[in-house]
């Protein structure tokens, strides 16, 4: 499962500092999760303000 960032992000940057892989982007106006997002779920914990979510399809 990939996850993003929803328009809540405060840009505190938390997630950064916590993803194992480095796949969260500072980007304006919220910050951005690439395709190399595995699941580890550490910036899920991290987000203050609840601002990452899985992906869906629809
Ligand atoms: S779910 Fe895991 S791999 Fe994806 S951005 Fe968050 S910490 Fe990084
Ligand atoms: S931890 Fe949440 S609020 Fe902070 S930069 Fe990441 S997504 Fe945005």
């Amino acid at each position: 499962m990939a996850y993003r960032i929803t328009d809540d992000c405060t840009g505190c940057d938390e997630c950064v500092e916590q993803c194992p892989i480095s796949a969260i982007e500072p980007a304006e106006p919220i910050y951005v999760i690439d395709f190399t997002c595995c699941d580890f779920e550490e910036c899920l914990v991290a987000c203050p303000v609840d601002a990452i979510v899985p992906v869906t399809d629809d």
